[in-house]
């Protein structure tokens, strides 16, 4: 199989690879502009005569033609930053990525049978008034507001895909990624998790934006990657998204607690004013990727958090 992961370089992209390499049969090629993934998260791999990486962004028009020569059977994209704090700070960069991005890919896959996993993501819902968050909700977004850039972008993105399924019959399959923690998170990419354990282990003070009574589901790398394979694998083509993550919610209190804890950190945890548009509660519900492809995420947060420790220990 010659596989392209679009993104390569970031925290789930990289992660990904690592799963994809181990097969020899696999050819892997990743296409990465390095805005938000790193080169290190990707060298290990740099020997394998099976792993080649192109510096390339996805939203530049050549993309198309680089990648109808390459010649590959599947795709996965997750080329796009996807932390507030970045895409905050660079929202047309984002918008872009997300919305010409895949608009490129498109256009690269139409009239082959090449497949395609898109990585759209929980922001879709916005600031969700239905819970858990089905599929088959709406969502609640605000088109205006300084994370339209990420949400409606993302929505966007969504939307141009549907139209090339009806209109071309790509294989596209939709995956909405509910909050994803583990190894190779950017330290300094400023999302709760990293932020946390950066915090504490330096015994920084632990930053809670609000009242940290807003809620997340966390879900383990590893659990997010098999699923990813598993729905490229199924010969089932995807009608609609699909939820992606791990129902354990938890409040952004019990979050800053636990990590100090666990570290045994002297930090202390500090109140900052919420961030505009921050969702209150989110909760995937996950019947649909259960009982599609019979996947259920199996890593705990203790487990979890306990690797992810580990990791930014060894790479502090
Ligand atoms: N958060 C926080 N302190 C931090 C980083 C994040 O209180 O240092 C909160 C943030 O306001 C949000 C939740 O943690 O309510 C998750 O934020 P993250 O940036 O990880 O991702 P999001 O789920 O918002 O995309």
């Amino acid at each position: 199989m010659k596989i392209l992961v679009t993104g390569g370089a970031g925290f789930i992209g990289s992660n990904l690879v690592s799963k994809l390499v181990k097969n020899r049969e696999n050819q892997i090629i990743v296409l990465d502009n390095l805005s938000t993934g790193a080169e290190k998260n990707i060298q290990e791999f740099q020997d394998n005569d099976n792993f080649q990486f192109f510096k390339y962004d996805i939203t530049d028009y050549s993309v198309i033609d680089f990648i109808k020569k390459l010649n590959v059977d599947e795709i996965y994209n997750l080329a796009c930053p996807a932390s507030p704090k970045y895409y905050l700070n660079h929202p047309i960069e984002t918008w872009e990525s997300s919305v010409l991005g895949i608009r490129n890919l498109l256009e690269s896959i139409k009239g082959t049978k090449i497949k395609m996993i898109h990585s759209s993501t929980s922001e879709v819902y916005g600031d969700a008034l239905e819970y858990p968050q089905t599929e088959k909700y709406w969502g609640n977004v605000n088109p205006i507001g300084v994370r339209a850039c990420y949400d409606e972008g993302k929505r966007a993105a969504e939307s141009l895909i549907y139209d090339y399924i009806r209109q071309y019959n790509v294989d596209v399959r939709v995956i909405r990624i509910f909050n994803t923690y583990g190894p190779k998170m950017n330290p300094l990419d400023g999302r709760i998790i990293s932020n946390f354990i950066m915090q504490a282990l330096n015994n920084d003070d632990i930053t809670i934006y609000g009242t940290g009574e807003q809620t997340r589901s966390f879900c383990f790398v590893d659990d997010t990657i098999d699923f990813m394979v598993k729905l490229m694998n199924s010969n089932n083509r995807n009608d609609s998204p699909i939820n992606v993550g791990n129902p354990y919610e938890l409040t952004v209190n019990y979050v800053a607690k636990y990590i100090k804890e666990k570290i045994g950190s002297s930090s202390q945890i500090f109140y900052l004013n919420a961030m505009s548009d921050d969702p209150v509660k989110r909760k995937p519900n996950i019947d649909k990727a259960k009982s599609y492809i019979d996947w259920t995420p199996c890593v705990s947060f203790e487990n979890g958090i306990k690797l992810t420790i580990e990791y930014f220990r060894n790479n502090k």
